[in-house]
């Protein structure tokens, strides 16, 4: 859950996550916000006759998406195959699990979906109060590991007792299909966010590229990097909001599929741009799991992914193609 800050300076600035972008012409287009995906997802389109219903469209997209893909709700598609351990895939289930296994062998096992028994029992530490043992976590990581995940045409399998979440990855995808949807409403230019997850399209109001501003998380309400983007993916995210306690010490909300534990260490805020949003976001997740150091050298090996980290100490570091995505 992020948390939304608003403010009025002028022209609207939305403040997102880690995120903004704002807009000083709003006569042709036209922005909707709501509460979804345990966030506020805003959506800019071109202004038409139609674009209202377009919005609703898209919005009721979303909401059926996230039904397919939170582990939140007991009888989503994900959560039947954490049940039933054996189903048949819909086309968008089957995407995100592919694409999860690709990030997970692009960043050497930093991503993984199947994280989740390890979440629990952070969440079970957390109650009783006392941190996960090495033995409590060598066991839970026998269910652990993408390589156990079976795929055969849109049949998916997994072993018993291994579960997936797809939190780190499912709120880029359900943002590029929103886009997606809206380009097939004709649309040709427009903006999705859902939290620091975003997919732009197009030219922007003023007839630009689109401008998302990174928050300074040391000088709340500064910028400390714009961006100008369009037909890419952009995941930006401090952590700084979601933590677990036990006994008094923070445990962070990313967990290191190498080790089974939290990632304590993990950067302060993470930007990426790629060219989905899928991957953006699974890619910053990955991140947050390699610290600035590894991750930068793996993005410097990507073509077309962007990234820009800003660690703990308020060092600020860039990957070797960042500076294209700043250009006007
Ligand atoms: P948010 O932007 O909402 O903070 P992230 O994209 O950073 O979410 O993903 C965090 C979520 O991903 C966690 O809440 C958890 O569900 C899941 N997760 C945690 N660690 C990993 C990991 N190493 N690989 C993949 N998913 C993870
Ligand atoms: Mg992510």
């Amino acid at each position: 859950m992020k948390i939304l800050f608003k403010f009025l300076i002028g022209s609207i600035i939305l403040l997102v996550g880690g995120c903004l972008f704002s807009r000083n012409n709003t006569s042709t287009f036209v922005s909707r916000e709501e509460p979804a995906l345990g966030t506020f997802v805003s959506i800019t389109v071109e202004k038409s006759s139609n674009s209202e219903k377009i919005l609703d469209g898209a919005f009721s997209l979303i909401r059926q998406l996230e039904k397919k893909f939170s582990v939140y709700i007991p009888d989503s598609e994900l959560s039947q195959l954490n049940i039933q351990k054996k189903i048949k895939a819909s086309d968008d289930l089957k995407y995100v699990i592919e694409k999860s296994i690709y990030i997970s062998r692009l960043t050497g096992g930093a991503f993984d979906i199947t994280v989740l028994p390890l979440i629990k029992l952070y969440r079970v530490a957390e109650k009783r109060g006392m941190a996960p043992s090495d033995k409590e976590i060598r066991n839970i990581m026998k269910y652990t590991g993408y390589e156990k995940i079976k795929i055969k045409g849109n049949m998916i399998e997994i072993p018993d007792k291994t579960e997936l979440d797809a939190g780190g990855i499912a709120k880029g995808y359900i943002v590029d299909r929103t886009a997606e949807f809206l380009k097939m409403q004709g649309m040709i230019g427009g903006l999705v966010n859902a939290g620091g997850d975003i997919y732009c399209f197009g030219e922007n109001p003023e007839g630009r590229k689109w401008r998302i501003g990174i928050r300074d998380p040391f000088h709340k309400g500064r910028i400390i990097k714009t961006l100008y983007v369009s037909n890419c993916g952009v995941a930006t995210s401090g952590d700084y909001e979601r933590y677990l306690y036990i006994k008094g010490k923070k445990y962070g909300h990313i967990i290191n599929p190498l080790t089974g534990r939290t990632v304590q260490d993990f950067p302060v805020s993470v930007t990426v741009i790629a060219p989905d949003a899928t991957t953006a976001d699974g890619l910053a997740t990955a991140f947050f799991v390699l610290g600035a150091e590894k991750g930068l050298a793996l993005a410097d090996k990507l073509k077309d992914v962007g990234l820009f980290v800003i660690d703990g100490t308020g060092k600020s570091y860039e990957s070797k193609n960042f500076s294209k995505f700043t250009l006007p």
